[in-house]
């Protein structure tokens, strides 16, 4: 069992990263991003989900600082934007991020979305990043099995995380068993729905047996099939609620009644039909 907010897993590299991580997609630059990222420092998280395309790297810098939890203790994630891809405008994308995050080096580097015509010249840069010891883990976002198939074909360095929409709308079984089956640590991404399922009546069965919210039951979920999440909330409530997921445990049959509940429904785009 998955027991606390400290709780970690082992990459295919070794690098440990935390299950739970504080997402900051929409909050704003300045002070809404810069409280968000302190409180979940504060309350116990390690692990932040940015992107260059969230334009909040500089404020989620500063509140790593301010907050004064070491370095080393911190697993911070950004990603490389479609428009910055190839090798050499992903390795300027590389250094434009850590300025912003006024770092050394991040934990994990994503390739956002894969633009097709791009992502093998991406990830050849990736690969130099993690050879030369400025990223600790390399991965990709909205990588479908055939994407992952045709990188691994090419690569030198396997991606080690696939960051994609996952939840019980949208469950990507047989994504889930081909990143098991060769290592790749799933993570999900819109693991609430934004509050869209939190009415389902049998998400709301759950959250009475339990006695636990909505979102917590989804972010245990998320645990139960070993999957990183990284719910978002700029509410320091709800950052709190979304932390309390490690003192219970969901039995296999509501692990199934939340699987059932799969339509294949995207909330984001489709990763094959990307046009941005
Ligand atoms: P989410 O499912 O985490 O929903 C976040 C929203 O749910 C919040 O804005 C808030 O309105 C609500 N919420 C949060 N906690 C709540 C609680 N305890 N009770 C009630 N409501 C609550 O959606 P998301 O932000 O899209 O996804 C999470 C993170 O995933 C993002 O912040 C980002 O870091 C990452 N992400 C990545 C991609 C990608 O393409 N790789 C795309 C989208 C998001």
């Amino acid at each position: 069992m998955i027991h606390s907010l400290e709780s970690k897993v082992k990459l295919s590299n070794g690098v440990e990263m935390p299950w739970l991580g504080l997402g900051v997609y929409k909050a704003e630059q300045g002070e809404e991003v810069i409280t968000a990222v302190k409180t979940a420092l504060e309350v116990g998280y390690r692990s932040i989900d940015t992107a260059s395309f969230y334009q909040n790297e500089e404020g989620v810098g500063q509140a790593i600082k301010e907050s004064g939890v070491l370095r080393e203790e911190l697993f911070i994630t950004t990603k490389v934007w479609n428009d910055e891809q190839g090798y050499d405008n992903t390795l300027k994308a590389f250094e434009r991020s850590l300025r912003k995050l006024d770092l050394d080096y991040v934990d994990l580097y994503l390739i956002h979305w894969p633009v097709v015509e791009k992502y093998k010249e991406t990830w050849r840069a990736f690969e130099a990043l993690y050879r030369d010891g400025r990223v600790r883990a390399i991965g990709v976002s909205n990588f479908h099995i055939h994407h992952l198939e045709d990188l691994m074909n090419m690569s030198e360095v396997n991606p080690m995380v696939n960051q994609v929409e996952f939840h019980p709308y949208l469950v990507q079984t047989k994504l889930l068993a081909f990143c098991q089956e060769h290592d790749i640590q799933l993570e999900a991404w819109r693991p609430l729905t934004k509050g869209d399922i939190f009415d389902h009546p049998v998400v709301q069965a759950l959250a009475e047996k339990y006695e636990k919210s909505p979102a917590q039951i989804l972010l245990r979920w998320n645990l139960e099939h070993r999957i990183v999440t990284i719910p978002k909330s700029v509410t320091r409530s709800r950052i709190i609620e979304n932390s309390q997921i490690f003192d219970f445990s969901l039995r296999t049959e509501d692990v199934a009644k939340l699987d059932a509940l799969n339509e294949n429904r995207r909330y984001g785009p489709e990763p094959d039909e990307i046009d941005f």
